[in-house]
């Protein structure tokens, strides 16, 4: 039987999926489908819910990006800066072929600024049908494929659908189980298996580490994070982000309770005192 036919909607205001910026705050927009078609299009990748696409970011990957920020993510992340990401309804349903079509527009300057395509989120792999089907549709258009991800769910893509990223860009949040839980709500070890995955299948990696004093800053996790990513071999670099506030308004404005409303970003000496631990290992980091 063919699967149900999922209807793709025009929402309210924001309407566009351009946006300008990931941190708009964009809930709801997937509200009216129907769960059976949500359903559906996870399975078979058909239909995805985007936050947004955004244009020339130089922040995530190599090059000019499009980014295409999906929504749904199975952390939660005490520093998030997209919580309206969190729950897949609140983006916009999109076809492929309108995601494709999308892409399309930007392609020729995307070579020639040696950019491409980068699947964020939210967490992309929880929608890894559409993600794999995506990536195809970039790949077939020549454009550089990443996707940026927490890796919990890497066991989602086979190796041959792995084939299909040239970038990896991987985040390691914490070191340890607890730590990790008490940061994301989830335990470490399946990113860490998709860590080794990935440099067994030698695929270009860029760690990402955010810094936040007092809860990520630990010098013997930060020496662990970069033994661990140093041993992998696959590690091209390490981004280290420091931690800031322009999310807070949405933890604000949708009700969730928001443990770092005080917290300062890192400041310059410890910044340089993260890279220089990832650099002691050998590894380039930024
Ligand atoms: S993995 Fe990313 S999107 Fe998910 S909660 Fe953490 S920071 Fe937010």
């Amino acid at each position: 039987m063919e699967p149900a036919a999922v209807s793709e909607q025009q929402p309210s205001p924001p309407a566009s999926l351009e946006a300008k910026s990931p941190f708009d705050l964009r809930v709801h927009l997937g509200d009216d489908i129907p769960e059976t078609d949500v359903r559906t299009a996870l399975a078979n990748g058909d239909m995805g819910f985007l936050h947004s696409y955004t244009t020339g970011s130089t922040v995530d990957g190599p090059g000019v990006r499009v980014v295409a920020w999906t929504t749904g993510c199975m952390w939660r992340c005490m520093y998030c800066h997209n919580p309206d990401t969190w729950t897949m309804r609140n983006g916009i349903p999109v076809s492929v072929a309108r995601a494709a079509e999308q892409l399309r527009k930007y392609r020729h300057g995307l070579k020639v600024m040696s950019g491409g395509l980068t699947i964020s989120g939210g967490e992309p792999l929880m929608q890894d049908r559409f993600v794999v089907k995506l990536l195809a549709e970039a790949r077939a258009m020549g454009v550089h494929t990443a996707i940026e991800t927490n890796g919990y769910y890497g066991d989602r893509l086979t190796d041959a659908e792995l084939g299909s990223i040239d970038l990896v860009m991987l985040g390691i949040k914490s070191w340890g189980d607890e730590r990790h839980k008490h940061l994301t709500g989830r335990e470490h070890g399946p990113t860490l298996d998709f860590a080794r995955r990935l440099a067994a299948l030698k695929k270009a990696v860029w760690v990402r580490f955010v810094l936040v004093p007092g809860l990520t800053d630990d010098p013997a996790d930060l020496a662990s994070i970069s033994r661990f990513s140093a041993s992998l071999g696959n590690v091209e670099r390490v981004e280290v982000l420091p931690f800031h506030q322009l999310g807070r308004y949405k933890w604000q404005q949708l009700g969730i309770p928001y443990k770092l409303q005080d917290m300062e970003p890192p400041g310059a000496a410890a910044v340089e005192s993260a890279l220089a631990t990832f650099r002691a290992e050998g590894l380039t980091a930024y």
